[in-house]
């Protein structure tokens, strides 16, 4: 006893029960993969939202040691968290409220994202505010289409106007500039561009020399090549997972293009009982068995990630064996039917992974939840431990 990986009384000598296994290989392979089909000078991995639910220092590492030139985040706080953790590549944090710390960030020698006026001068009063501080390092997002954040087009030329002086007297570097597309069309992303591209000549003219632009994440750096720029700013693709609905783009998947999925997500089947035809399974009995069958308990639930949506649907790899959720999909557990196989406590049910190692994809459990592979990793609960697997 003692072990934290207890559930209803059955413990996995040392295995967690509910596992997360993030294969730093394979993340080294998609960086250097990534590189190869990009050509670009730049790769920015993207490693917001704990490396979309892979863990961010691990990932980031990996990243790195792959080759990555800089790291993206969204808030401050989660590029704080990695300098805390001791890397000390260029990190750059693109999405600010009203309180964000730019003292804090700068201290931590992070770059700035920026979408206004206003925030370029905090950044420059919290560079004042700080002994001998480096001078700050900015970028400047353009807002061309998307109608989220970035600097609006009617405000570039002042904005870049304000940029231009603030860099003249020494008081911030503009580095870049960029924006992001909506995916919606080629001819939706290469209008965004046009926008952005005048936004750069604005830029120039006002006498900024921007060393990077770029516009394309995932799916504009694998899709659309002429949005490639100086630099592609990657997320979804670095975890061996394609952008592309596989419903439109059935010849879009990640292996097409040669990138291995990183996370596997498994449980240890919990209790294994043989029931009577008639016997209903989980809240509001959806599922009921049609036959003596033996029923496994998986110990997922939508506490952890799975979605309730995925009811009766989602596949489970057990024992090399398919099957799918049977019934509902509680908050720590769900039932799968196996029929009359031989399945014990102890045997791992696999619910999404690599599927050259015969796991199902998490684009058939995105599918059945009815949303997209970017939120199910996302969403991994805080109970399933995150275990990594080669790191170098
Ligand atoms: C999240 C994000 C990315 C990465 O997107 P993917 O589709 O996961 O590659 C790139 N740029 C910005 C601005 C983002 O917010």
């Amino acid at each position: 006893m003692g072990s934290t990986n207890d559930v209803d009384g059955v413990e996995s000598a040392g295995r967690p029960t509910r596992e997360a296994i993030i294969d730093l290989e394979a993340l080294r392979h998609n960086v250097r993969r990534l590189r190869e089909v990009t050509g670009v000078a730049e790769l920015i991995v993207v490693v917001k939202a704990d490396a979309y639910g892979h863990g961010a220092v691990p990932i980031a590492r990996a990243a790195i040691e792959a080759g990555a030139d800089r790291l993206g985040v969204a808030d401050i706080s989660e590029g704080i968290a990695l300098r805390a953790a001791g890397i000390t590549a260029p990190i750059l944090a693109w999405l600010h409220g009203p309180d964000a710390d730019f003292g804090s960030a700068l201290s931590a020698g992070l770059e700035l994202g920026l979408s206004s006026e206003a925030q370029l001068e905090r950044v420059v009063a919290a560079a004042a505010g700080l002994e001998g501080a480096a001078i700050p390092v900015v970028q400047f997002k353009l807002e061309t289409g998307l109608s989220r954040n970035g600097a609006a087009e009617a405000d570039w030329p002042a904005l870049f106007a304000a940029a231009a002086r603030a860099e003249r007297a020494g008081l911030v570097r503009v580095d870049g500039l960029f924006s992001h597309v909506s995916n919606t069309s080629s001819a939706d992303d290469a209008e965004a561009a046009a926008r952005f591209e005048r936004g750069v000549a604005i830029a120039e003219a006002a006498g900024l020399t921007p060393r990077a632009l770029h516009l394309a994440a995932s799916a504009a750096a694998l899709g659309e090549p002429a949005l490639r720029y100086d630099a592609v700013r990657l997320g979804l693709a670095v975890y061996g997972l394609s952008p592309f609905e596989p419903d439109a783009a059935p010849d879009r998947t990640a292996s097409a293009f040669g990138l291995r999925p990183v996370m596997t997500l498994r449980a240890t089947i919990a209790a294994v009982r043989r029931v009577e035809p008639g016997a209903g399974v989980s809240y509001d009995y959806s599922y009921r068995t049609d036959a003596p069958t033996t029923l496994a308990l998986v110990p997922l639930g939508y506490a952890d990630g799975v979605p309730r949506s995925a009811s009766n649907t989602g596949p489970v790899v057990i024992n090399g064996r398919r099957y799918r959720v049977c019934g509902r999909i509680a908050m720590d557990q769900f039932v799968v039917d196996v029929g009359d196989d031989e399945v014990a406590v102890g045997d791992d049910a696999i619910l999404f992974g690599d599927p050259a190692a015969g796991a199902p994809r998490v684009e058939e459990w995105a599918e059945a939840a009815g949303t997209i592979n970017y939120e199910l990793v996302t969403r991994i609960g805080p109970r399933v431990a995150r275990t990594t697997k080669g790191a170098s």
